[in-house]
């Protein structure tokens, strides 16, 4: 059992900061953004690591370590089958432009292709400073992507537009917070790293 007085998330997305803290409510314990920690002065951390997990770690570790508080990150992407897991770790950066127009040129790289299958993938760290050390979990979300995006767009989480779950017949973005929340990648993997904790 590791014993956490609070928890610092380092992301710059407001979406999985919403997402985090609903997350962890069940720690009880305070759960910090950065700009509750930096103001208007957010530190800048590349991701420059080749594994979700290796970027998660170098988003908290940087952050820890600048403000000595065990903090969390998570790494996350979209990874289709028949593009052999294009865009993966890229997935924010492999197109220039907004969410849509990311949608758009991913729905052209898969015109005529009948596999539609792909996964959402999340690695989530917490680093502690003061034993330099992490612990870390994966989650994984299977689905597919849809012919044509929905015209929902959820901030920071652009991909949600044509991509439907497992078991759901509309794209995540029309499926609302609660189920999203019950069933993503980040979940899974805040929930395999809760009882990692607890444990
Ligand atoms: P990160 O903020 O570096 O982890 O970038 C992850 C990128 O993967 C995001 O910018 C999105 O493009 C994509 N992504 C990760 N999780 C989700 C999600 O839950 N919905 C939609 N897109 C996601």
């Amino acid at each position: 059992m590791i014993s956490l007085e609070k928890l610092l998330i380092s992301t710059q997305n407001p979406g999985k900061l919403r997402e985090m803290k609903a997350l962890l409510s069940d720690l009880n314990i305070p759960i910090l953004g950065l700009t509750d920690v930096f103001g208007d002065n957010v530190p800048e951390v590349k991701e420059t690591g080749n594994s979700y997990e290796v970027n998660a770690k170098l988003k908290a570790k940087t952050i820890g370590q600048l403000t000595q508080m065990s903090t969390l990150a998570d790494d996350s992407g979209l990874e289709v089958y028949a593009l052999d897991n294009f865009p993966g770790i890229k997935s924010a950066r492999w197109h220039a432009g907004s969410d849509a127009e990311r949608n758009q040129a991913l729905l052209k790289k898969l015109r005529g292709v009948d596999d539609r299958r792909a996964r959402y993938v999340a690695s989530v760290c917490i680093y502690y400073p003061k034993k330099d050390s992490f612990l870390c979990a994966d989650g994984v979300l299977e689905g597919e992507i849809a012919l044509s995006p929905t015209e929902k767009i959820i901030g920071g989480f652009g991909y949600d537009s044509i991509f439907i779950p497992e078991g759901y017949d509309r794209p995540l973005a029309e499926l609302g917070d609660d189920v999203k929340l019950k069933i993503s990648h980040r979940t899974k993997a805040i929930n395999s790293l809760k009882l990692k904790i607890k444990s």
